[in-house]
């Protein structure tokens, strides 16, 4: 175990068995040195900045039926919401007025925004916020669609594989296929934006071999940006009565991936934060260095449940963004405003 985790640390690889025998003989006082060695990995090329991202969750209309996703179209429980374009360029002004210099725009997969209506509020952004990086986060599109929209401006483009099994997403995923999941996802990196992708920790049927191929996956498409986070059952969904996911576990999962892709960003998630009042902190101890505190206007707030009793739902950006500077300072990290470029990134096009 010893050499395992030196080998991890050192080379930044191990194979899929070794992932597996590595996870089935993890103690407590391996893991503390997992989590200092990620911590230490992320230090070297970020030093002790976190990245902050403003969250505007534009759409919860979704066209998928996503096992796991309060949002899946199947969930007639759901008050749907669009923001307008007007609403999402106020949402960033607010946003940019308390220092962010980076905005990622999140909705379930709404066809009603556009391409043209997308490239619209792209432009919109840019001009405003020359000095603003644009993520999007708005699920599978066509290979034209992500070429208009990074010659509109965005910058970055998240898009979680979700699992690295094909057999465990298609059975989460009713409709849609992993190889168009990854076709997107080579298209994305093809086309010049910087990437994002990860996965749930604690699905059902998921197991240390599944995990292991997630981390090689990841060490092989080598993303600028990774989103890990745990499993939350949602009860108006299929998966209501799954265990889910546990902090524990997923820092294990983003330590790892920190030690296997040294360079990348990584968040801390709001659901580390769901599940643990300070599972935000811990991830950033385990090798995060993203947080993404949430700017979407507070009417709308609860009706993006992804999964049940999401932090900050009633929070003012304002106070999101004392709380979080407390809370990364309090763990001994700087909050760092700008764009917040992956550390090997120049923009060719
Ligand atoms: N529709 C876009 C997409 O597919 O990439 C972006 C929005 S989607 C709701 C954002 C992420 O939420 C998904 O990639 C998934 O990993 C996560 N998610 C959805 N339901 C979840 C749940 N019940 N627990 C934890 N994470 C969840």
């Amino acid at each position: 175990m010893e050499e395992l985790l030196n080998q991890l640390y050192e080379q930044n690889v191990l194979t899929k068995e070794e992932i597996i025998y590595f996870l089935q003989h993890l103690t407590p006082d391996l893991t503390k040195r997992l989590f200092r060695l990620a911590e230490e990995t992320r230090k070297k090329h970020y030093d002790e900045n976190v990245f902050l991202r403003g969250l505007i969750e534009f759409s919860n209309f979704c066209k998928q039926d996503c096992m796991y996703c309060g949002l899946r179209r199947s969930n007639s429980n759901v008050e749907r919401y669009r923001l307008s374009e007007e609403e999402i360029l106020e949402c960033a002004a607010e946003g940019y007025h308390l220092g962010y210099r980076s905005f990622v725009l999140q909705s379930g997969e709404d066809f009603r925004f556009t391409e043209d209506l997308m490239i619209q509020i792209v432009r919109s952004l840019k001009l405003r916020f020359p000095d603003a990086a644009i993520t999007l986060s708005i699920g599978e599109r066509s290979e034209a669609f992500f070429r208009a929209l990074f010659a509109a401006g965005t910058d970055r483009y998240l898009l979680r594989h979700e699992t690295a099994s094909r057999s465990l997403y298609e059975s989460l995923h009713p409709g849609m296929s992993y190889g168009n999941r990854m076709n997107c996802l080579h298209t994305l990196r093809e086309i010049g934006y910087q990437v994002g992708t990860g996965f749930m920790v604690g699905l059902p049927g998921q197991t240390y071999s599944h995990l292991a191929e997630d981390l090689l996956f990841l060490k092989e498409f080598h993303p600028e940006m990774i989103g890990i986070g745990p499993f939350i059952p949602h009860s108006a969904t299929p998966l209501k009565d799954a265990v889910g996911g546990t902090v524990q576990d997923t820092l294990v999962m983003i330590a790892m991936a920190r030690l296997l892709v040294p360079d990348a960003l990584m968040p801390a998630t709001t659901a580390m934060g769901t599940l643990d009042p300070i599972g935000r902190e811990k991830a950033l101890s385990a090798g995060a260095n993203v947080v993404m505190p949430i700017l979407s206007p507070l009417k709308v707030r609860k009706k993006y449940a992804l999964y049940e009793n999401k932090i900050c739902m009633g929070d003012e950006p304002s106070h999101c963004r004392n709380c979080i500077e407390l809370r990364i300072a309090a763990s001994g990290y700087k909050i760092e405003l700008s764009r917040g470029d992956h550390c090997n990134f120049t923009r060719t096009t």
